[in-house]
């Protein structure tokens, strides 16, 4: 369970009434059983339940387990898109260990607003179901030109180009260390923001297949081939 506070062995932490009520009605777990806390600060602990219902609870910290994840150095840049799709890869993100998401406006993005909370919810949520013990920084929405004036050197930037590229995991294993993706919007990036793009040193244009993805497909498959290529 992911505890917003610095845990430290010894201490009672108070769980929130939805992370009681999951222990209590889905894990069936009650008071003298293990737990096991993360707070994204200084590591994995190990817990005892001192008290839960199913509106509250608290627990009491035994010791510390592991230190903070030291996840890949891959961020995960996506156009905010429809409906809860971009939710859903943000959550995805978290699982397959990308370490910062980054929402960027661009010229066909429909939608350009993001809920933070709600994003982060997700994440929370994914990082307690896959066991990472480090979240994802949620960076602030900001527009394309400001993310590629702001770009910093030695990150390779790899966009998602519907219109080809280097096949994904060739030019990944190719410039292997911080690297970025980029994904589109539903209706792609427009040709000025493409040149922007390719104008910049460390970009390289990938391709993800013969098929014209749906943005939050393309954005989790391209996640996925990084990590399988340099996550390690
Ligand atoms: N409206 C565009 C079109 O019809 O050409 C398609 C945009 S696609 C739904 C959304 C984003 O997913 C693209 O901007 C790109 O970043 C990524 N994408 C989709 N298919 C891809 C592919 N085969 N290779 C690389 N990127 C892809």
């Amino acid at each position: 369970l992911y505890i917003d506070g610095e845990i430290a062995p010894g201490a009672t932490v108070a769980l929130d009434p939805a992370q009681a009520r999951y222990l209590v009605a889905v894990m069936r777990r009650g008071e003298g059983d293990p737990v096991r806390l993360f707070d994204d600060r200084t590591g994995e602990y190990l817990a005892r339940i001192a008290r839960a219902d199913a509106r509250k609870g608290s627990v009491v910290v035994e010791q510390r387990l592991a230190p903070r994840e030291d996840v890949p150095d891959l961020w995960l840049c996506a156009s905010p898109i429809q409906r809860d799709n971009f939710a859903l890869v943000a959550e995805k993100a978290c699982e397959l260990g990308v370490r910062r998401f980054v929402p960027v406006a661009m010229r066909r993005s429909v939608v350009r607003k993001v809920n933070p909370e709600r994003l982060q919810r997700r994440m929370v949520e994914a990082a307690e179901q896959c066991g990472r013990t480090a979240l994802p920084e949620l960076a602030e929405t900001r527009d394309l030109a400001a993310l590629l004036d702001a770009w910093p050197q030695g990150r390779t930037l790899f966009f998602a180009d519907e219109l080809g590229g280097v096949p994904a995991p060739r030019a990944f294993a190719a410039a292997p260390g911080p690297a970025a993706l980029l994904v589109g919007p539903e209706g792609g990036f427009d040709d000025a923001e493409r040149e922007a793009i390719r104008a910049l040193p460390s970009a390289r244009p990938v391709a993800l297949g013969p098929r014209i993805l749906r943005a939050e497909t393309a954005a989790i498959a391209a996640t996925a081939l990084w990590m399988a290529t340099c996550g390690d």
